[in-house]
């Protein structure tokens, strides 16, 4: 019988893992450790509390009582250093020794740090965390000239805060338009081109080298001589998964812990969810899912493990990412489809676009279109066999398509 829990990572991996856990009936002992100051939400640290519209404790992940009304142990400000296997313990920095039948790793990441030359100045950000968004705020003031690396979803999102804070904002990214391969170039496009719109410079072009002079901070970009001066760079490349108590423990790590469908690791004992987690299916690894929804799906899935009952039904991905007060939702993978198909006017108060491989819907991008979405998510999720006509007529009721 599985008496004792450790989870590890008080992220939203973490925290549904705890949660599931006590919905399902678990009865046992539930630990939950995590080194940032509580358990908070990450994607409003882009948004609204980098806007300074909400504090840490209103993005809090559950108010402080619910981890007494539930039973949960928990560990803040505090780190877990190493997994003693053979023993069943989880041991903490100051030497804390918790027993566990199962540990679950939801240890996230930490933002990419590429080694460009002068890039540990500190006018250089990265933003994964309440600290770091703390940092980045202050930094933000009205008339700042900010350069955001990396136009991807982080970047992008950075880059829209600042210019609402009244920031003097270059955005450059080597590669147009980003995100092609999440939502499908005529979306990808669009949503680059309204940067531009926002006053916000667009260029096409990697750093070079960073460089602190009294009055900034000079940036070269790649295909120019001349550098630019900046007070603040804010670096947006991507994250790196936090596999460092997995690997010492010896399980097998693939840029990523490799976990089967059931969460588990190569140790039966140990499951991993979240960020830093990476499915092997079929025999192939697939990449990992850095989204909130996904995570908070895997610290289901894991919970279902640890009580041995039915995991939640799979369903095609879902992610939002908001700029420049639009809501954007991708649903499914847009890189797959043979064609797209466009439902209401591009640029439009609400409209959607659909990936098609044959008369199947395999993605959707909708921008403050949920509803398009969600239906989206139903008709790949069944496989309906849709007529591509309907589907660009916003008269029709999606919800009609559904029936087949
Ligand atoms: C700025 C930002 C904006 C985002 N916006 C969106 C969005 O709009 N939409 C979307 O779908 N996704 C978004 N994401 C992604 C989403 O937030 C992540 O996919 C999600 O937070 C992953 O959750 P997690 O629990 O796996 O990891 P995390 O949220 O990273 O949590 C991991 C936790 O583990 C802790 N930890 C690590 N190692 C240890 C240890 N040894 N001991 C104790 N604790 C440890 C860390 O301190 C951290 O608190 C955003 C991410 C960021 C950074």
């Amino acid at each position: 019988m599985i008496g004792s829990v450790v989870i590890v990572g008080g992220g939203i991996a973490g925290v549904s893992t705890a949660a599931a856990l006590r919905m399902g009936g678990f009865v046992g002992d539930i630990t939950l450790v995590d080194s940032g100051e509580f358990p908070y939400d990450r994607p409003p640290l882009s948004k609204d509390f980098l806007e300074g519209r909400k504090s840490l404790t209103e993005i809090a992940l559950q108010p402080p009582q619910w981890y007494d009304d539930n039973k949960i142990r928990l560990f803040s400000e505090s780190r877990a250093t190493a997994l003693h296997t053979a023993s069943g313990e989880v041991e903490l920095f100051d030497g804390t020794m918790i027993a566990a039948d199962r540990v679950v790793l939801a240890t996230g990441g930490r933002a990419a740090r590429p080694p460009i030359k002068g890039g540990s100045s500190p006018r250089v950000h990265v933003l994964r965390t309440a600290t770091d968004a703390t940092r980045l705020r202050a930094a933000l003031t009205a008339g700042a000239r900010v350069l955001v690396v990396g136009a991807g979803l982080i970047g992008a999102e950075v880059a829209s805060t600042a210019v609402e804070l009244g920031c003097e904002v270059t955005l450059v990214d080597p590669v147009r338009p980003p995100l092609t391969a999440a939502v499908g170039s005529t979306i990808a496009t669009w949503m680059h081109d309204q940067h531009v719109v926002r006053g916000i410079r667009t260029v096409r072009a990697g750093v070079e080298s960073l460089h602190d002079t009294p009055v900034g901070i000079e940036a070269r970009l790649s295909g120019s001589d001349e550098a630019t001066t900046f007070d603040v760079v804010v670096l947006g490349v991507g994250m790196v998964p936090e596999t460092a108590l997995a690997d010492a423990a010896g399980l097998e790590i693939d840029r990523g812990i490799v976990v089967d469908q059931t969460q588990t690791t190569s140790n039966p004992a140990v499951l991993a969810v979240g960020d830093p987690a990476r499915l092997r299916r079929d025999g192939a690894l697939l990449p990992r899912t850095e989204h909130w929804e996904a995570a908070q799906r895997d610290g289901q899935r894991a919970a279902a493990t640890i009580l041995g009952t039915t995991p939640p039904a799979d369903t095609a991905s879902w992610f939002w990412t908001d700029r420049h007060h639009r809501h954007i939702e991708v649903v499914g993978t847009m890189a797959g489809a043979e064609r797209t198909v466009l439902r209401g006017m591009l640029g439009g108060l609400a409209f959607s676009v659909f990936g098609l491989v044959g008369d199947q819907v395999v993605g959707a991008v909708s921008i403050d279109d949920s509803k398009a979405v969600r239906a989206a998510r139903r008709l790949i999720d069944r496989g309906v066999a849709i007529d591509a006509s309907q589907l660009a007529d916003a008269s029709i009721d999606l919800r009609k398509l559904l029936r087949g």
